[in-house]
């Protein structure tokens, strides 16, 4: 199917038919009760989301769980070489070495994520053994490679000739200018899953910004930055600027502001703000935040335009393309 086949223009008007929104939290819990086993739902960021929640969408329709379905669907992008932000040929950092960031959270407060992996194609799924095998939530670098042999997966040269070769280009220019956050160089995923049961996850995977400092990590794998699940509201994830996003506890603040009563999309909108008021120079700065509250609401906004989530349920597929507050230029 053709890309303009997905898109929807009017995220406002493709959320509004998803769900109804709730008043109190009361309500928010018969409601998820009521609408549980005719819900499930996938929602990833940018449109390599549409392949991630095919899979995604076809375990939780044989009644597999959120958690399953979050990693399952995201290694799919982990492993496809032309994603140059996740995983096997991901953008490489200054010094030409690819390092992966993911997390994973269920809505039992269960976490797990990987920092500064190398090596390993995929990072999704070594955090959720960090989360399910370990007694901690966050492993890194060596460590958590080492974690992972342990576990049996297997070490992977990640870097393709096509990112070696961008990575060579960029090289050239002594500027050293990292490139702009975008659709075009950056497609990190992050997905919210909701089971027949009615239970949430989310999870996001990345090789993060573009020739970042060697030992840089963005939100990805910070759990309330790149993720956060509440049992009781709903779910967030964010992309776009790691640095911005990490200030303002990016996912932990739209899961904050559904709770105090504002729909997804008017959450992801508030966290965009925050990020506005709360950051002198925001020429240029991209970020996106995607939300899924309990009753299966759906919301996205971002800084500026381009930012566009895949959504799937077990009618449709769309891609829904975020409101803004500036254009690029
Ligand atoms: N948030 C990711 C990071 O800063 C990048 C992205 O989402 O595009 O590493």
């Amino acid at each position: 199917m053709k890309r303009r086949d997905f898109v929807k223009l009017s995220a406002l008007g493709s959320a509004a038919v998803l769900a109804k929104s709730c008043s109190t939290s009361s309500d928010k819990k018969q409601v998820s009760i009521l609408e549980t086993s005719k819900k499930i739902k996938v929602v990833s960021t940018w449109i390599s989301g549409i392949d991630a929640n095919k899979e995604a969408i076809r375990i939780l329709s044989s009644n597999g769980s959120a958690i399953t379905a979050v990693e399952k669907g995201l290694n799919v992008i982990e492993s496809d070489p032309n994603n140059t932000s996740v995983g096997l040929g991901g953008m490489p950092d200054a010094s030409g070495v690819v390092t992966l960031d993911a997390s994973i959270m269920d809505d039992q407060y269960n976490c797990g994520s990987v920092t500064y992996l190398q090596n390993i194609e995929h990072p999704i799924s070594v955090a959720r053994k960090v989360m399910e095998e370990t007694p901690h939530v966050m492993l890194s670098g060596k460590g958590a490679y080492d974690f992972a042999i342990e576990q049996g997966f297997t070490h992977k040269n990640l870097l393709t000739e096509s990112s070696l070769q961008k990575w060579q280009e960029w090289k050239k220019d002594n500027s050293f200018n990292l490139p702009h956050i975008n659709h075009e160089n950056h497609d990190t995923i992050a997905m919210i899953a909701m089971d027949a049961n009615g239970k949430m996850a989310a999870g996001c995977t990345t090789s993060g910004w573009a020739f970042k400092k060697h030992g840089r990590v963005g939100d990805s794998p910070i759990i309330g930055a790149g993720i956060y699940v509440d049992p009781e509201i709903g779910g967030a994830c964010a992309t776009g600027l790691g640095e911005s996003i990490i200030k303002i506890c990016g996912s932990h603040a739209v899961v904050e502001f559904m709770r105090s009563g504002l729909t997804p999309e008017e959450a992801c909108r508030e966290a965009v703000e925050r990020i506005k008021k709360t950051t002198e120079n925001y020429d240029d700065l991209q970020v996106g935040f995607l939300a899924m509250n309990i009753t299966g609401e759906v919301g996205i906004h971002s800084m500026y335009s381009g930012f566009e989530c895949a959504l799937q349920d077990e009618n449709r597929s769309e891609l829904i393309k975020s409101g803004y507050e500036f254009e690029w230029e």
